[in-house]
C-alpha cells in the first residue's frame, strides 16, 4: 500500500475492540439464520485481486478478474438441486435472498405488466418495498396459524380479480415460523379458477438450501412449478459476506437481456459490478460438504430444533415448530435475554433458529438463562 502509513495505536486499539465485540456477539447469536460452521482461510489470497463478476455469469466480460467459472457451478449445482430443466434455466449470483426476490418479482412484470401479487401476511418485510419500487399492485392474503398462506383467502382473492394475470409470492419457509406455502396447492387455485396467466415466485431465501434434503420434500421448485427462486448464500451455507442465489426460467431472462459495449456482456443482472468472493465461498462450501455434507448438517440441525423444543417445554415454556422445520417459537422471555441471544421476537413469540453450527449446548446455556432469570 503505498503512500498508506501504519496504524495509528488508537486505531489499533479500535480494530481489536470490533474484533472482540464480533467474537463474542457471534457465541451468542440464536435468533438470527446464519451458519457459524465455515472456514474460508484457504481462500484468503484471493482478497488482493480487484475481482468483479459484473454483468451476466453466462457471458466473458472483457473485464477479465472474475470468478464466473465457479460462479456457474454454483448456479448448476442449485439448478439440480431445484430439479430445473436442463438448459432452460439461468440465474446468477446475488447480493442477499432480498435481491433475489426482487429480481424474481421484476421477471413476473416484464412477462405480465397488468398482474396482480398476491402474498401471505408472513412475508418477509423487504418484499413490500420491492414491490414498491417495482411500482406492482399487490394484495396481502390472510395466514394459518402456523405461518403457511390460507388457500380459502388465496382462492377467493384470485377469484375476484380473475381478469389480471396473478403472479403469487410464495414463502418457503417464512421468516418467523418457517411455514411453507404448498406451491401444488397454489397450482390447484390456478386451475380451478382457469387462470392461465400466472407465475409464481419462490422466497427459499431461508430453506432453499436444505428443504431439497427434507422428507417428504415440500412443493416449491421447477419441477412443482415455480418460474424463479431465490435463496440467500449467507444463512444456511455460512458466508462472511451476504450473499444469494436467483434462478429464473431462460425465457424469463431472455425478455430483460440487453447487450452492452462497455462490459461485453450482457446486461441481465440488478447491480453493474457484481461480488465475484462470494461466488468462491459457496462454491468452496459446494466442494468441501457436497450433497452428503448438506444432508449431514440438515439432519443436524433438525436434531438440535427437536431437542430445544423439548427442552424449553419441559421448563414450562410453550414451543413448538413447524414440521421438519429448524426454527422454534416459544413464549416471549426476559428482555435481557431476547437481547443476550438476539432473538427476533414479534407478538409476544420468540423464536430461535438451530442453524448450522449451533448446538445442543447452546441450546442449554439459553435454557439455563432462563431458569436463572425465572427464579
Ligand atoms: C432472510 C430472508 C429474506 C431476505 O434475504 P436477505 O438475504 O437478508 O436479503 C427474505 N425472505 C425470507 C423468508 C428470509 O428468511
Amino acid at each position: 500500500m503505498q503512500y498508506a502509513k501504519l496504524l495509528t495505536k488508537d486505531a489499533s486499539e479500535e480494530l481489536e475492540r470490533l474484533y472482540e465485540k464480533i467474537q463474542s456477539k457471534t457465541a451468542t447469536v440464536l435468533g438470527y439464520p446464519v451458519a457459524m460452521d465455515f472456514d474460508y482461510s484457504e481462500l484468503f489470497r484471493f482478497l488482493q485481486y480487484p475481482i468483479n463478476n459484473i454483468g451476466d455469469p453466462f457471458i466473458d466480460s472483457t473485464y477479465a478478474i472474475g470468478t464466473r467459472e465457479m460462479e456457474r457451478e454454483v448456479l448448476n449445482f442449485f439448478a439440480d438441486l431445484f430439479r430445473a430443466e436442463k438448459n432452460e434455466w439461468w440465474g446468477y449470483i446475488t447480493n442477499g435472498g432480498s435481491e433475489g426476490n426482487m429480481y424474481g418479482l421484476y421477471l413476473a412484470r416484464e412477462l405480465f405488466p397488468k398482474a396482480m401479487v398476491y402474498y401471505s401476511e408472513s412475508t418477509h418485510y423487504s418484499v413490500q418495498k420491492n414491490l414498491h419500487l417495482l411500482d406492482m399492485p399487490n394484495i396481502a392474503i390472510r395466514t394459518q396459524k402456523n405461518g403457511e398462506i390460507d388457500y380459502d383467502d388465496l382462492h377467493d382473492t384470485i377469484r375476484m380479480n380473475r381478469n389480471m394475470p396473478v403472479v403469487v409470492f410464495a414463502n418457503i419457509g417464512t421468516t418467523m415460523t418457517e411455514a411453507r406455502d404448498d406451491v401444488k396447492k397454489i397450482k390447484d387455485i390456478f386451475k380451478d379458477l382457469a387462470i392461465h396467466h400466472n407465475y409464481i415466485h419462490a422466497d427459499a431465501a431461508l430453506s432453499g438450501a436444505y428443504i431439497p434434503f427434507i422428507h417428504p420434500k415440500p412443493a416449491f421448485d421447477f419441477a412443482d412449478g415455480v418460474d424463479s427462486i431465490a435463496v440467500s448464500g449467507h444463512k444456511f451455507i455460512g458466508s462472511p459476506i451476504p450473499s444469494g442465489i436467483v434462478l429464473a426460467k431462460k425465457s424469463h431472462r431472455d425478455r430483460i437481456a440487453n447487450s452492452v459495449a462497455y462490459i461485453g456482456t450482457s446486461d441481465t443482472t440488478i447491480s453493474g459490478s457484481r461480488n465475484g468472493i462470494t461466488p468462491l465461498f459457496l462454491w468452496y462450501a459446494i466442494k468441501r460438504y457436497g450433497i452428503e455434507g448438506f444432508k449431514n448438517r440438515t439432519e443436524k440441525c433438525l436434531q438440535v430444533a427437536n431437542y430445544a423444543v423439548e427442552q424449553l417445554n419441559k421448563i414450562g415454556l410453550q414451543a413448538w415448530r413447524n414440521d421438519n422445520a429448524i426454527t422454534v417459537i416459544f413464549s416471549e422471555i426476559k428482555k435481557e435475554l431476547i437481547v443476550k441471544w438476539q432473538l427476533a421476537s414479534a407478538n409476544g413469540n420468540s423464536h430461535l433458529i438451530c442453524m448450522p453450527g449451533i448446538t445442543e449446548e447452546r441450546i442449554d446455556l439459553l435454557i439455563k438463562d432462563i431458569v436463572q432469570t425465572q427464579v
